[in-house]
């Protein structure tokens, strides 16, 4: 990356001249075939066709280069390579580094279908996965096994917002074998807040369908590799026929130029609200990254550059089910709804139990309700009130 800085890199990647055609964003290329001049442009178009050359539909269009190149200069990686969503992203990113007989170390905190996706694609491959505490830090490199092809990363963790010491899990994993793939979810940094090419991870991994789109208008998964990396993910990510239409890689691009800003204030707001609700009676713990006590603060504060708007917090009670319908079916502005990463907040609550349903690693260690939240752009202090209320409907 060039030495301006990052605010102004997210208004400037990927809007090239040729992207742009005069207009201030990039083109929207619809294109399943692409028409040759020349037989010697068909054979320069097949010689590049891997190195933003338009070839094929399926290879990308403008809208896609552009949206690449973006990616690849944010995350300083050698490329992108675009999927229909982050879950696309993942399996294929994992599919291109494993072969039969082998094993994944996967975080036991991972997202709940990467898990999945472990336990019956992979399982059904002759691949073995470890699960791994997040928290496990250098004792990382212990697990690894011969056949070890792929440790996977994720932070913070899904849910319960762990955050771990990525680079002491590099550095040991890469003691025992320097050239096993190293993959990261860096979902939750919007690939931005946490550099994590600069620590020696192989794949960076977001599902832009939250924070890069905004919007919850679209879905997208993108995968920036190093240079060691970069051609075996592009090639057989294309053999698996992984890629994503222009208007929506239009749609991503345009989330970057807003991307700043918007997590400047999703921060801000959610630190605030964390603070008020670390404050409450019925709190007994907020699972926020930024916030001191948070497990893996520490390392957050050494390797992240700011938070987004998800954490999560735990009640000292553990909830009815009739308690936990009347506190979520209630409120004003927080919609009840998976995914995050848009303008809106959403909530969701989580018992114990179904936590540790996907905590292959270990339990986890408190016995009230769970709630995760996705605090959006909306005023503060309407959603304070918001979740205030929330309260009383819990204390009647
Ligand atoms: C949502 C999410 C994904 C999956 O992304 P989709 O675009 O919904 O497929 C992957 N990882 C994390 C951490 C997520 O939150």
């Amino acid at each position: 990356m060039s030495s301006e800085k990052l605010n102004t890199t997210l208004v400037t990647a990927g809007r090239k001249k040729k992207y742009c055609n005069g207009s201030v964003n990039t083109v929207i290329q619809r294109a399943s075939s692409i028409v040759f001049e020349s037989v010697e442009q068909k054979k320069h178009a097949t010689k590049h066709r891997g190195e933003r050359e338009l070839f094929y539909g399926r290879r990308g269009t403008l809208t896609h280069f552009a949206f690449q190149d973006a990616m690849t200069e944010l995350e300083g990686g050698a490329g992108c390579v675009l999927y229909p969503c982050g879950a696309a992203a993942i399996a294929n990113s994992i599919l291109s580094f494993v072969k039969t007989g082998g094993h994944v170390l996967m975080s036991g905190g991972a997202y709940e279908p990467t898990q999945a996706f472990c336990d019956t694609i992979l399982h059904d491959m002759g691949i073995t996965t470890t699960y791994y505490d997040p928290m496990i830090g250098a004792g990382l490199g212990s697990l690894m096994t011969p056949d070890t092809q792929v440790v996977f990363l994720e932070s913070p963790s899904s849910i319960t917002m762990e955050v771990p010491d990525i680079p002491a899990m590099v550095k040991s994993v890469r003691a025992v074998n320097p050239d096993v793939v190293v993959m990261i979810d860096n979902t939750w940094a919007a690939g931005i807040l946490f550099k994590a090419l600069d620590h020696d991870i192989d794949i960076s991994i977001q599902a832009g369908t939250k924070y890069i789109v905004g919007h919850s208008d679209a879905m997208i998964g993108t995968a920036v590799a190093n240079a060691r990396c970069w051609e075996r993910l592009r090639e057989r990510s294309y053999l698996m026929g992984q890629m994503v239409d222009a208007d929506t890689a239009y749609v991503a691009s345009r989330g970057l130029r807003t991307l700043g800003v918007r997590l400047k204030q999703h921060h801000e707001s959610s630190i605030a609200i964390a603070n008020w609700l670390a404050q409450r009676p019925e709190v007994a713990r907020v699972n926020h990254p930024a916030l001191e006590g948070s497990v893996g603060h520490e390392f957050y504060q050494r390797d992240f550059s700011g938070s987004c708007g998800l954490f999560s917090f735990v009640l000292k009670a553990r909830l009815t089910d009739e308690q936990v319908a009347d506190y979520l079916d209630n409120f004003s502005h927080f919609s009840m709804a998976y995914s995050w990463g848009g303008f809106e907040s959403l909530i969701l609550a989580n018992q114990p139990e179904e936590l540790n349903a996907i905590r292959p690693a270990g339990p986890v260690d408190f016995e009230g309700t769970l709630v995760r939240v996705h605090i959006g752009l909306e005023d503060v202090d309407d959603l304070i009130a918001d979740l205030d209320a929330g309260f009383s409907r819990l204390g009647k």
